[in-house]
């Protein structure tokens, strides 16, 4: 997540056709996957990346879209919710066979995600070709979204599942990449000096989307068509520099959370004794074990917590105490 605030996006007119009707609070990651997570964690709330000391009701918004705009979206956000999304994460599917609806949401999304960025400046040091793209990528994307003109290869979706990892031998994983790939809600704008993507992470979806991306040739097997496809598990290649990409994400996340405060600290631990069946039945310990179990208890939990701090699960064993 950035630093700066998408809700102090200040717009005179719907970002998406200009309109002029009243602007509503949109949600940059769609509200539904912001549900998932509380109903999936362990404490039932969440913090985000920029303040995780703030537990806050409700995902990362802006005043960007007026109602028919919103309705628009939120139509292919219920395809993708109840076809795609839900089905994966309550385990009834391992793979989806999509529609138009696919590329339609996921645009929509990556559309939200770039402009948010770009309208509160986390894009202005970028090169001036790359945000050029940025510029054409909106454009296309908003083309395709309004008018269904067709994607060019140049702004593709692509779209990968992770899961819990079985076994870490690459070197440099970080140590909460379980917590990382499974439970984490994250968004980005990434570029290399000549070319882009936008990262939407959405718990186990990973969506990247190209601006004007130089080594496309080397994603296989993750692009979303505009029409019918199959999302899951098939062969997938991908370029080396993607995995340092994500490693590097992982540990940011890891790094914001260590800065939780020991007030903060308190409240979750407090959570998590006042519910315990809650904690042992979520999702969020699943991907703590995970990690545990791959790189040992002191490792995984220092991951993530202040090296000043007793460890987490000290801590909870004193609560249950
Ligand atoms: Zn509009």
């Amino acid at each position: 997540m950035p630093k700066a605030i998408f809700s102090e996006i200040n717009l005179d007119k719907c970002a998406l056709y200009g309109c002029l009707s009243e602007l509503q609070i949109s949600h940059i990651i769609p509200s539904f996957m912001i549900r998932w997570f509380k109903d999936s964690s362990a404490t039932g709330h969440i913090r985000f990346g920029e303040n995780p000391n703030v537990r806050v009701q409700d995902g990362p918004k802006a005043r960007m879209l007026c109602q028919e705009c919103e309705q628009l979206f939120s139509n292919w956000e219920k395809e993708f919710a109840e076809k795609c999304f839900e089905p994966i994460c309550d385990g009834r599917a391992h793979e989806i066979q999509y529609t138009a609806w696919m590329l339609k949401a996921t645009t929509s999304i990556s559309w939200r995600v770039l402009f948010a960025f770009d309208a509160i400046n986390e894009l202005s040091e970028f090169p001036t070709a790359v945000r050029e793209e940025v510029v054409a990528a909106l454009d296309e994307w908003k083309r395709f979204l309004l008018n269904d003109q067709q994607c060019t290869d140049r702004f593709g979706q692509h779209m990968l599942l992770v899961d819990l990892l079985d076994c870490a031998t690459i070197a440099n994983v970080p140590h909460n990449i379980n917590r990382y790939l499974t439970r984490t809600i994250d968004c980005d704008v990434a570029h290399n000096g000549e070319s882009a993507f936008a990262y939407t992470k959405m718990g186990r979806f990973m969506l990247f989307s190209f601006v004007d991306m130089d080594d496309a040739h080397l994603w296989e097997g993750t692009k979303l068509n505009s029409k019918n496809g199959l999302l899951g598990e098939g062969d997938k290649s991908l370029p080396p520099e993607l995995l340092s990409y994500i490693f590097n994400r992982a540990k940011s996340v890891a790094n914001t959370y260590s800065q939780i405060s020991e007030f903060q600290q308190e409240k979750i631990l407090q959570s998590y004794g006042k519910n315990p069946s809650r904690v042992s039945a979520s999702e969020t310990l699943c991907a703590v074990n995970q990690d545990v179990l791959l790189f040992g208890k002191r490792s995984a939990f220092e991951a993530t917590q202040p090296k000043s701090k007793p460890h987490l699960e000290q801590d909870i064993k004193k609560k249950r105490n």
